[in-house]
């Protein structure tokens, strides 16, 4: 075999075999193959695509290229896994909300990719809060708490790891077969048998259109049922931050504010969504409804917030951000950005939102870069609200003056007004289940 038949066998848009996949897949993982033969393929498979079969075989190659774990967390384990997003936080809430039901939620998170944020990152900004668990101390905490949230390890899908870096530099990454398999392969070497997709679109999300969401989430709720995992995937709007907060300490912050029941809004609704899809696939709740009043009922307890404490506690954090914020990072500049004209907020350029809170510091612009965690912006409008010259339309958290004014001039350019009523944004747009594809409206 070598790899120059593979790329040309793809670059005249023929399948792969699965020799010709281990063998790149192999190449990657070991360091055999050089970037330049592997970019050249990915663009390849980029332009050409995968069927069916090669995509499967794709992920399993990559998930076997190193550990897999079987972890005994004395239930189901479940995963959940959103494709990127901005002020997308919805892990920190229903990983402790699905907890408080039963639930065995072994969460394999990223850091921040491109222009959306990453659960990893968030999460650092607690202070004494690790993320590198070993897998006896990672699945320990499951078993003990019902939540754990981890980085990716070395040793786990390590061909996803060279591959994933590559994409990010080679205009790779909105790529049906290489998004699912990246996502899949992480998902079945750490030993998920329940996993809910989180399939983003609109304008901040990797795939933009609702039609290339679809195909995505179809194409990862084939391969994992197929792989024997209970598996939906839902597809949900990204045309404006979920949440309001974006930056790590404010998501932090926004998560615990809805724990505490103090507020609600986009963010609330979609992590009682994806968390009731983990509870039916994990078993413990017969309909979406029922898993939604189960979360419900947690939250209002607040039996949710207990357990954030709990894990946050077990993975040697400072357990007591969850009842005093201000032992968060802050930023020292703290400052309104104002409406100049009236009209309703229409349009939301999402990537540029999250692009202008990377900017700030809560994101990198090169890998070797230092995330600062109190960095970031509140936003005070959605998208369908009234706006009047002198209103507040975003609270910046910025480290001086110089990045407050840069993403102010970022963030004015990313919103669009209109003078007549414009209807909310779509939170909900489908559901795909081994069963197929159902609308929602929401
Ligand atoms: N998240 C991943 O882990 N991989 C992708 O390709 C996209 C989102
Ligand atoms: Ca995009």
């Amino acid at each position: 075999m070598d790899i120059l038949t593979v790329i040309e066998a793809k670059k005249r848009g023929y399948a792969l075999s699965r020799e010709q996949i281990d063998y790149f897949v192999q190449g990657a993982a070991d360091g055999s193959l050089p970037d330049y033969q592997l970019a050249a393929l990915l663009m390849a498979i980029r332009l050409n695509g995968m069927d069916a079969r090669e995509t499967a075989e794709l992920t399993d190659a990559m998930a076997r290229s190193g550990d897999m774990l079987s972890p005994e967390v004395g239930g189901v384990p479940v995963d959940k896994h959103s494709t990127g997003g901005v002020g997308d936080t919805t892990t920190l809430i229903l990983a402790p909300l699905v907890a408080a039901c039963g639930g065995k939620v072994l969460k394999m998170s990223g850091r921040g990719l491109g222009h959306t944020g990453g659960t990893i990152d968030k999460m650092e900004s607690i202070p004494g809060m690790r993320v590198e668990l070993p897998e006896e101390e990672f699945v320990a905490a499951v078993r003990k708490v019902g939540c754990a949230v981890v980085g990716q390890s070395a040793a786990l899908a390590p061909a996803d790891k060279r591959l994933y870096a590559l994409r990010d530099v080679t205009a790779t990454v909105d790529s049906v077969p290489l998004i699912a398999s990246s996502i899949l392969s992480k998902k079945f070497a750490g030993g998920a048998r329940g996993i809910v997709l989180d399939v983003k679109t609109g304008s901040g999300a990797l795939m933009n259109t609702l039609e290339g969401s679809v195909d995505l989430a179809r194409a990862m709720v084939e391969i994992g049922t197929h792989a024997g995992r209970k598996i939906v995937a839902v597809v949900s709007g990204m045309e404006e931050p979920l949440g309001s907060h974006v930056g790590n300490a404010l998501e932090v912050k926004e998560a615990i504010d809805v724990l505490s029941g103090r507020t609600g809004g986009p963010l609330l609704r979609v992590s009682l969504f994806l968390g009731a899809q983990m509870l039916l696939v994990s078993g413990l709740a017969e309909t979406a409804a029922q898993g939604e009043k189960m979360l419900r009922a947690a939250l209002d307890s607040g039996r949710g917030l207990c357990k954030l404490e709990k894990m946050i506690a077990v993975q040697g954090g400072d357990a007591r951000v969850c009842r005093d914020l201000s032992l968060l990072p802050a930023a020292p500049l703290i400052r309104p950005i104002i409406a100049e004209e009236s009209g309703y907020l229409a349009r939301v350029n999402g990537t540029e939102l999250g692009l202008a809170a990377q900017r700030m510091g809560a994101g990198r612009v090169r890998k070797e870069d230092v995330i600062d965690p109190a960095v970031g912006f509140v936003m005070e409008k959605r998208i369908g609200d009234a706006v009047r010259p002198g209103d507040t339309l975003c609270m910046l958290h910025a480290r001086d003056e110089k990045s407050a004014l840069e993403a102010e001039k970022r963030i004015r350019a990313a919103l669009a007004f209109e003078a007549g009523p414009v209807p909310r944004a779509r939170l909900l747009y489908a559901l795909v289940t081994p069963d197929g594809v159902s609308h929602l409206s929401e």
